[in-house]
Parts: structure tokens; C-alpha cells; sequence
């Protein structure tokens, strides 16, 4: 077993049951970053304050889940600054000083992706989108913590870790198990399983490489909240250990 450092991101929060998730994780002694969309946590704000009070992180990641792509850029700044300004409130309500701002894309998409080009890998609008809205993110305090020990060369060549967002080394692809439109035939926690299995580092499936911590990323979905449990715990068996950034400790 390779025993390792990683940070549990789970996205899409506030979902009916995250209050479950929080009290399961803290049962666990499992830190995490929720990175929520801004509409639910209006309509939902309870489990979010819950979790604040409760030491977890609440990140940005915006406010109707859009595809940046697809916006202008006045746009994606108005999705990412009245989020910006719910989780600042919604600390306020916790009262709990904002310790931190982080975000998460939708869909891991960087508003680059002009024309049908790979996530890391823009033309000349794409890039000078990308950097624009970087740069929105910057202006408004928004900052990735150092990852000195994630080390995957694929992952630096890409600029991931130069990025202002938080992206991920490992997804689980739960969302997949219950989607009308699964990818790589994940649709049971057994080909979950089966991913977290393999062996494949420069392919970002590398939980078994020791070399490199990990940014793990699990929704909370309603309709997979039934294997949200089993894949933290296999997670776990895996070896690795979740921990919070070194800034936040
Ligand atoms: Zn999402």
C-alpha cells in the first residue's frame, strides 16, 4: 500500500445531503474543500454554514455551474464575483472569518476552450481568454496554494499548478456511475473501484504512485450520495491521507 498526502475536493455542494457528508467525514477525521455553486448555496445555505463551523473549507465554483467557454467575460466575471460575495456572507453568517479564497471551474473548464482543442492546449483566443479570466480570479484574491509535492510532469507542463483555479490529479468519475451519459463505461462503484486500482501516473491515475500527493475530486450529488461513502473508504484503504493545505493548518 503507498500511503500519501491528498486534498479531497468535492464539487457541486450544497446537495439535500451534504449535513450527511459533513458528519460522516467528520466521524472519519477527513478534511475536505467543498467547492459550492453560488444558486444552491442560496437555496440551501444550512449544511454550508454547518460545514464552515465545522472546519471544512467552502470554495467558489460559480454560481449556475455554466461552461466558461461558452460566456463572455464580463459573464464569467459576474459568475465568479456573486459567488464571491455568498460565501463571504455565508462566513459572516458562520461566524467564521473567510480564511481563504479558492475556486473551481465547472467541468475543469478554463474559458479557453475556443474550437475543439484539448483542456490544456489553446490557440490564440483561447489563451488570451484563459488569461483574462485568470486574471479576474487574481484581482479578486482568488489563488491556488503551493502544491511543491504534487509532481506529475504532466501536470506542471500544463501550467496547472501556475494557475490561479484549483484543478484535480485524480477524479473519481462517481458522477459517471448514475449519468445518462457515462464515460470510459463507468457506470457501477465497481468501476470506480476498478480506476482507483489502476496504475497509470502519467495518465492521472496514479494513487499507487508514491511520489506525488494527490487532488482527489468527488461530487456531491443527490443521486450518488449511496457511493459517495464506499469510494471515501476505499480512498482511505488506498493509503491515502487527506489533509487541508499547509496555509490553512
Ligand atoms: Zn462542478
Amino acid at each position: 500500500m503507498t500511503q500519501k498526502f491528498a486534498y479531497l475536493t468535492i464539487d457541486d455542494a450544497p446537495s439535500p445531503h451534504m449535513r450527511q457528508k459533513v458528519d460522516f467525514l467528520l466521524d472519519k477525521q477527513i478534511p475536505a474543500i467543498f467547492f459550492c455553486e453560488g444558486k444552491k448555496i442560496e437555496e440551501r445555505p444550512e449544511p454550508v454554514i454547518y460545514a464552515i463551523q465545522n472546519g471544512f473549507v467552502i470554495g467558489n465554483h460559480s454560481y449556475h455551474h455554466p461552461a466558461f467557454s461558452q460566456l463572455s467575460l464580463a459573464e464569467c466575471l459576474v459568475e465568479i464575483q456573486q459567488t464571491d460575495v455568498i460565501i463571504e456572507q455565508i462566513y459572516q453568517q458562520a461566524g467564521i472569518r473567510l480564511p481563504v479564497r479558492y475556486f473551481r471551474f465547472p467541468y475543469g473548464d478554463k474559458g479557453g476552450q475556443v474550437g475543439n482543442y484539448p483542456i490544456t492546449d489553446y490557440h490564440a483566443e483561447g489563451s488570451r481568454r484563459k488569461h483574462a479570466i485568470q486574471q479576474q480570479l487574481k484581482d479578486l484574491g482568488y489563488r491556488q496554494p503551493e502544491f511543491p509535492n504534487i509532481t506529475y510532469p504532466y501536470y506542471r507542463e500544463a501550467g496547472l499548478l501556475a494557475d490561479a483555479d484549483w484543478y484535480w490529479t485524480f477524479d473519481t468519475f462517481d458522477w459517471s456511475v448514475f449519468s445518462e451519459t457515462p464515460m470510459y463505461g463507468i457506470t457501477s462503484l465497481e468501476a470506480v473501484y476498478a480506476r482507483i486500482a489502476e496504475d497509470k501516473p502519467e495518465e492521472a491515475r496514479g494513487l499507487h504512485f508514491p511520489h506525488s500527493e494527490e487532488i482527489v475530486l468527488i461530487h456531491d450529488h443527490e443521486n450518488s450520495t449511496e457511493i459517495f461513502w464506499p469510494i471515501v473508504n476505499r480512498l482511505v484503504e488506498t493509503g491515502l491521507q487527506f489533509k487541508l493545505p499547509d496555509e490553512l493548518v
